[in-house]
């Protein structure tokens, strides 16, 4: 069985991940599509509402599973026998980040955890759940960021954040 792990924060999920969530998932029998409940972010939605979000997303997709976790990836991903982390590549400037990451990530794991970086669609290249944030927080249409229901979700946040 050849399974991955695709962790993140996914706050929240954009099409940008959906893309690497439908790519990946025909790469392995089977996706594990992880958020890290990370308390040192302040996140929008809690790691219940993104689990969520991401289970609606993926529901037609029957290799990709949602879960999340905190702590290590190497020592999640050992729980889970995994030993290929999935993470996207939007440009030069997610590179170095990255390739720090999963460094640190072989050597911690004396080599048991492997990152595949597959690069973003063209069309997602400027997409982050940041400028989503940023834009929503504004008013601004994200209708080519997320799912409508996504956008539903993210402006009734905003709404709740501001009164
Ligand atoms: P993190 O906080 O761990 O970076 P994110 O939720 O921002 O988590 O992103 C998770 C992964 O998805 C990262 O590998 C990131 O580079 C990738 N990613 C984010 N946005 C896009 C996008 N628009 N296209 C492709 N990959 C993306």
């Amino acid at each position: 069985m050849n399974a991955a792990i695709y962790p993140g924060s996914f706050d929240p999920m954009t099409l940008g991940h959906l893309d690497i969530i439908q790519r990946a998932s025909k790469m392995f029998d089977e996706l594990t599509v992880s958020v890290l409940d990370n308390k040192a972010k302040n996140a929008l939605f809690s790691v219940e509402e993104r689990v969520s979000i991401l289970k609606e997303a993926t529901k037609e997709l029957p290799n990709v599973t949602v879960d999340s976790f905190n702590g290590l990836l190497i020592d999640y991903a050992k729980q889970k026998n995994v030993h290929i982390s999935v993470r996207g590549l939007r440009a030069i400037s997610d590179f170095e980040y990255e390739l720090q990451t999963a460094q640190t990530n072989r050597m911690l794991s004396k080599g048991g955890l492997d990152t595949l970086f597959l690069t973003t669609s063209l069309e997602y290249a400027y997409l982050s759940s940041s400028s989503v944030k940023e834009i929503a927080a504004f008013n601004g249409d994200i209708s080519q960021c997320v799912p409508d229901f996504v956008a539903d979700l993210v402006y009734e946040k905003m709404k709740l954040r501001r009164n």
